[in-house]
């Protein structure tokens, strides 16, 4: 993705937001979001065809130098330890210091974008049209946190200290932009950080350390590990030198961690069971087509993917947007990211569980409007799969799957809708589509959802102007929301300006 390969004349990619909310106020005017990579220009799609030809026999990240491999109780011991002292230095550097590598930092990932994406195809199965913005997001990660770290020293008199250690889990379905954000972040507050990414996103976590460590962070202060077992978990989690842990992941792991240390101080962003309501009011073409992207992008495996389209009163009967569901999703390609410009990859892993039984079962009173149909051998690849009827109450209106199956449910009101809604445990994105000002203001005052759109899809925040992070089961322990102003608070201790008299 060269830059240069865009004709100047060309203007940058426009994101629609049409955020309700006022936006977070910014921490220097000096942030500005990255551009994603625009496919419908031709040198773009042929640099993107070219990582595709690399994807299917890529090796990055595969050299093991870039991780230490933990066994023992004495080896996570000694590195725990080597953060702690590496810290100390790395406080001292400053915010101006240490902004100008996290700055680095942004313009590495950027030169670094095709191998990101590579890696993150081959080893996560995230197709380009995915990956890309994930990385735009990593690179804003960079910047935004950079900034906002001078901001937090600017404040006369007051002093911010950090946490000597961070330990950062990140999950495998962001594998680049999660481990990312949550790095930069404590990086930017002044602490050390041990990244230990998921394990089947390894590979993409050592290509990230690699770019922070070419721009300067040194290794001693940002320590990529992998671990022999899930007792040396335990260890890391409950070691007392850690000052933070930042999880995102279900909401299981997040009281795991805690079942391993009282008072764990913890940053997590975990589980989401996430809805779209559809007014009659709603541009329905519109709504259709962000609730399949919603839905089914990255084969539904986001914390803010949409399960739920809500459609209300006539829009509830109506077959209009049930056939321009079914067309948007019809037009989704289903294949290996290397294989083609494809809109869903495989899962993660073959479905199995409750996954597998939301796939391929139905509950009482449902029907499929588009029966899921599984591709492969293994179980992994899947054609997306909606399913009309879903009651109140039921299992599918409740439970997280993490895959490509969307439920369709009716409310006779707005109120109705959103009480569905609320009814669910977990409080992460929301959705709205409705051209009545009443019918959002009304939601805006009743959802309880971390991240609420309206008239657009649930998926994608992006730093500063969607600070992302939800509310009842979507978070535990300090709940603040990352890529926005007050992520950074959630790793020290802000201490106020002494009083004088
Ligand atoms: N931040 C991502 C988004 O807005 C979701 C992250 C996640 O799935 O954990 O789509």
């Amino acid at each position: 993705r060269s830059v240069a390969a865009i004709p100047t004349e060309v203007p940058a990619p426009r994101r629609v937001q049409n955020r309700q909310l006022p936006a977070p106020a910014a921490p220097t005017d000096r942030f500005e979001n990255t551009p994603d990579t625009d496919p419908a220009l031709a040198p773009n799609r042929e640099w993107a065809a070219g990582i595709r030809a690399r994807m299917a026999s890529s090796t990055l990240g595969v050299d093991t130098l870039a991780a230490r491999r933990i066994g023992t109780a004495t080896e996570l011991d000694e590195t725990i330890a080597g953060a702690v002292s590496a810290a100390a230095a790395w406080r001292d550097l400053g915010s101006d210091g240490r902004a100008a590598i996290l700055h680095r930092a942004g313009d590495v990932l950027e030169a670094r974008r095709a191998e990101l994406l590579e890696v993150m195809g081959a080893e996560a199965g995230k197709v380009i049209e995915q990956g890309d913005p994930e990385v735009s997001e990593a690179i804003d990660f960079a910047h935004y946190y950079a900034e906002s770290a001078r901001a937090l020293a600017g404040v006369d008199g007051a002093a911010f200290e950090p946490v000597d250690l961070t330990v950062v889990t990140p999950p495998w379905n962001f594998p680049v932009a999660i481990p990312a954000g949550s790095t930069l972040a404590a990086l930017a507050a002044g602490s050390a950080v041990i990244l230990k990414p998921a394990s089947q996103s390894a590979r993409c976590g050592a290509v990230l350390a690699e770019a922070l460590w070419e721009a300067g962070v040194p290794r001693e202060v940002l320590r990529l590990v992998t671990l022999a077992d899930r007792a040396l978990g335990a260890q890391l989690v409950a070691d007392e030198r850690v000052g933070r842990v930042i999880l995102t992941g279900g909401y299981e792991t997040a009281e795991l961690f805690r079942s391993f240390r009282r008072d764990l101080p913890l940053l997590a962003e975990t589980s989401g069971k996430n809805a779209i309501i559809v007014t009659p009011s709603a541009d329905l073409d519109l709504a259709a087509k962000d609730v399949a992207y919603s839905a089914f992008g990255h084969a539904g495996q986001k914390c803010s993917a949409a399960s739920l389209v809500i459609l209300v009163g006539t829009a509830g009967t109506s077959e209009r947007f049930r056939r321009q569901l079914l067309d948007a999703v019809s037009g989704y390609e289903v294949g290996a990211p290397w294989e083609g410009p494809s809109r869903i990859g495989p899962l993660i892993g073959p479905a199995e569980g409750k996954l597998l039984r939301a796939l391929t079962a139905l509950e009482p009173g449902q029907s499929w409007l588009l029966e899921p149909e599984r591709l492969d051998e293994a179980g992994a690849m899947w054609r997306p799969g909606i399913r009309d009827g879903v009651r109140p109450g039921s299992e599918f209106h409740l439970t997280e799957y993490f895959g490509p199956v969307l439920g369709i449910m009716t409310a006779a009101t707005l109120d109705e809708a959103i009480d569905l809604v609320n009814a669910i445990e977990y409080g992460l994105t929301s959705g709205l589509h409705s051209l009545d000002e009443a019918e959002v203001a009304r939601w805006l005052e009743r959802i309880e959802a971390g991240n609420a759109y309206v008239n657009r899809g649930t998926t994608g925040a992006i730093v500063q102007r969607q600070p992302f992070g939800g509310w009842k089961r979507s978070a535990v322990g300090a709940g603040t929301k990352a890529g926005g102003p007050s992520y950074l608070f959630g790793l020290g201790t802000w201490r106020d300006a002494p009083v004088t008299a």
